[in-house]
């Protein structure tokens, strides 16, 4: 068992080297799912993103063949200790979580991928990780720790515990090169492996570029490598290997001597052959009651060797309940000889050698349930995801397909399958494609932001109606605190299934500070639906949706909006722009593929999207013509990029070094260092206020070292370290100014925080 904090942290040379080279299972434990990172390829924050990466976990996975696993834990963000971390989360629940793991999976190794010595030096959640696999390891074999699980699992004591070292951890690989390595344990994790025509390496960089959302995409590595883990645990080996003492092969009696038959007997030409040893084999673990992945791994074997395949689709990827959808079957018998399957509902089929059974068939959606990720049916606590079933805690998914049953009959024995619905289409420009079918309310509503911010006046917020039923009408409404007045419910109509309509409401604050929540109630046929449909779908990953609460946040600002023109330029992607459109501000963004000089001429204000200058190479050929936008008095505000990974040095019209640092204390206080520069007075007065009820940080990147134009407008630090200054810079070239800012405005504004948005204004308004 591989332990860790976050999606990415796990290295996937050593869990491929387990699965592949050592044929054993290995499991990755992320005490998160990553709700709290940044999001490379699209919009996705919070449970979404957390939704994206665990299903780019389950396909890394997928290529370097080990298991995931999860605890409760929420990536509530970045946090320098790991004192801090086991405070923000209650220690003992996530350590339960972790004994749990270790319980139910019955690691005979644990690497940590973090020292648990490290305290302050990485990521909180890091060390965090590495502190509570250590205390796990031997809490788990303790009856008396969390004896409620004992229910469920017995107790389990590994047999070791190591720590994955690596150069990071040295400052640099010269470093770890010259440093004293005797004592510590190595793994060639480059091992070729000619039966599959890969490396060990490549098949853990294609594992790992599997991280999309995180920017992991990488060239694939071949020849030797190695990596080095620390002992700090438990049965010493006297040599360099791991698994010194520990017998890899768990099976004995019959259920051995069948599987070295079956590799002994094997015929690459003719695997059909396989089959009475595979079904005496899959008997064998049945009367043993072996785990139902073994028996799985059985089936599967089976239907490969046998070139049994079968399908179950329909066209929609959404039904709803009750719904009368039309399926298509499909099992293909590609063996040698003919085979006799029972079909649930539709009777016995004999299915000739290299012949098809094809039906397709009306299927009543009665019986199923709303489909929705199981930790993200309840608002987290405690920064904790609510698990209702105790025994389901750390499972990635649950999966409730609806499924058909069929029994293949062998001669020898009969075998069950249950056979998902999937969605299936044929896109002429990439082939056939499936994504997962799901259950869905009759009618969903989605609100195009989270927050609404008012300035006194009345506004448009539209809502998407979706409905899955064809000739369906609904009334729409929307419910808000008696501080604001709403436009009456309005009815509309649908024909097709995934139709949406938008419909807009007038909504206006009457009381100066108003704020509420805003919720939309659909009613049908005496029916009332109030949940949105949030989808997170990208070509790597399986389709995914979470069904949440159709509510939205209004809150009447007094804020003062400058009228400035601002254009946009997208870096790795952020909700500047619909952010500032929520005030009434006009952004347009600009394409930089079609790029031209004049673009710039009729705006005042340039926006830089945050990480642009990490993300987007035609940036290096266009950043000239922006400086000297601002040679001719224009503003622009560049947001927070990365130091490491900079395509060209030149982000300002003049010196600018990024450093790393950041304040991750959401309430850290932040000194105005010049009281009476604009920044702090005109349009909006900033007062200290101003700063209270941020989100998650202060913000990030924080420049180290500036041109005496830039001045520092801010100055702050988390407890117990240095001030910082390159917080908020200004600086006048030419007519115009340039601002770097490395305050989290991409999170605020979103947010709906009026501190922020009140700042954000008066930087516009920077333009001279
Ligand atoms: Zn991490």
């Amino acid at each position: 068992m591989y332990i860790a904090a976050h999606p990415d942290d796990e290295n996937t040379r050593i869990i491929s080297w387990l699965t592949h080279e050592k044929h054993v299972d290995a499991v990755y434990l992320s005490l998160t799912r990553g709700d709290g990172g940044q999001n490379l390829i699209g919009t996705e924050k919070g449970e979404l993103l957390g939704l994206l990466r665990t299903q780019e976990l389950l396909e890394a996975r997928k290529v370097d063949k080990g298991r995931q696993w999860f605890t409760r834990a929420l990536d509530f963000g970045y946090s320098k200790t790991s004192t801090e971390t086991l405070k923000f989360w209650d220690k003992q629940q996530i350590l339960a979580d972790v004994v749990w793991a270790i319980r139910k999976n019955k690691p005979e190794i644990i690497i940590t991928r973090f020292d648990p010595n490290s305290n302050g030096e990485t990521h909180g959640h890091h060390t965090a990780s590495a502190i509570l696999a250590m205390e796990a390891f031997d809490l788990a074999a303790d009856p008396k720790a969390f004896p409620e699980q004992l229910k469920y699992v017995k107790v389990w004591q590994p047999k070791r515990l190591f720590y994955n070292t690596s150069w990071w951890f040295f400052g640099s690989k010269e470093n770890f090169e010259k440093s004293d390595k005797t004592g510590l344990y190595s793994i060639n994790v480059g091992t070729y492996f000619p039966i599959l025509g890969i490396s060990n390496n490549e098949i853990s960089s294609k594992s790992r570029s599997k991280h999309a959302c995180q920017g992991f995409g990488m060239a694939l590595e071949r020849g030797s490598d190695l990596e080095y883990l620390k002992f700090l645990k438990g049965d010493k080996p006297k040599t360099n290997d791991i698994f010194e003492g520990i017998n890899l092969s768990s099976e004995k009696g019959p259920i051995k001597t069948h599987q070295e038959k079956l590799i002994a007997d094997y015929q690459f030409n003719n695997p059909q052959l396989s089959l009475n040893t595979l079904v005496e084999l899959y008997d064998l673990l049945k009367k043993e009651k072996a785990d139902v992945s073994k028996l799985n791994q059985v089936k599967d074997l089976i239907l490969k060797t046998q070139g049994i395949y079968f399908e179950w689709t329909t066209q929609n990827g959404f039904g709803t309940l009750n719904q009368e959808i039309n399926t298509r079957l499909e099992i293909t018998n590609r063996s040698n000889k003919n085979i006799n399957v029972a079909i649930l509902g539709s009777g016995t089929k004999e299915i000739a050698a290299n012949d098809s059974y094809k039906a397709t068939e009306k299927l009543k959606l009665d019986d199923v349930q709303l489909s929705n990720p199981y930790w993200l049916q309840q608002t987290p606590k405690n920064n904790l995801h609510v698990v209702n079933n105790p025994a389901d805690i750390g499972q990635p998914e649950i999966l409730n397909p609806v499924k058909k049953a069929i029994t293949i009959n062998f001669d020898s024995a009969k075998i069950d399958f249950e056979i998902p619905l999937k969605q299936k289409t044929v896109d002429p420009s990439i082939g056939e494609q499936y994504e997962p079918f799901y259950t869905v309310p009759s009618f969903v509503a989605n609100f195009d932001q989270e927050n609404f911010i008012f300035s006194n006046h009345p506004k448009q917020i539209a809502v998407e109606v979706e409905s899955f039923v064809t000739n369906s009408s609904a009334k729409v409404s929307l419910k808000g605190s008696k501080d604001w007045k709403i436009s009456p419910p309005q009815t509309i109509e649908f024909k097709e299934i995934g139709e949406k309509k938008k419909v807009l409401f007038k909504v206006e604050p009457i009381s100066r500070n108003a704020n509420s929540s805003l919720e939309a109630i659909l009613e049908s046929q005496g029916k009332t639906y109030t949940q949105s449909l949030n989808v997170v779908d990208y070509p790597h990953i399986d389709r995914q949706i979470w069904l949440k609460t159709a509510q939205a946040k209004i809150q009447n600002l007094d804020l003062k909006i400058p009228a400035v023109k601002i254009a946009y330029l997208k870096g790795s992607g952020d909700e500047i722009p619909s952010s500032l459109r929520a005030i009434g501000l006009q952004v347009d963004e600009l394409d930089l593929k079609n790029w031209n000089p004049s673009l710039l001429k009729k705006y005042d204000v340039l926006i830089l999207g945050i990480r642009l200058f990490n993300t987007q190479p035609e940036i290096t050929l266009v950043n000239k013509d922006i400086w000297k936008f601002i040679e001719n008095g224009g503003l622009v505000i560049n947001q927070y990029n990365t130091n490491r990974g900079l395509l060209t040095n030149e982000i300002a019209p003049f010196n600018l070094k990024l450093g790393a640092n950041r304040i991750s204390e959401e309430d850290a206080t932040l000194k105005f260092l010049l009281p009476n520069h604009p920044v702090f007075n005109a349009p909006n007065t900033i007062t200290q206020k101003d700063m209270d009820n941020w989100v998650q940080e202060r913000g990030l990147y924080f420049a180290d070292d500036w041109d005496q134009n830039l001045i520092p407008l801010l100055e702050g630090n988390d407890t117990g370290e240095s001030p910082q200054k390159g917080i908020l810079l200004a600086g006048n070239y030419g007519k115009g100014t340039y601002v770097y800012t490395g305050l989290s405005f991409f999170r605020e504004l979103p947010a709906g925080v009026p501190g922020a948005y009140k700042l954000f204004m008066n930087i516009l308004a920077l333009r001279k």
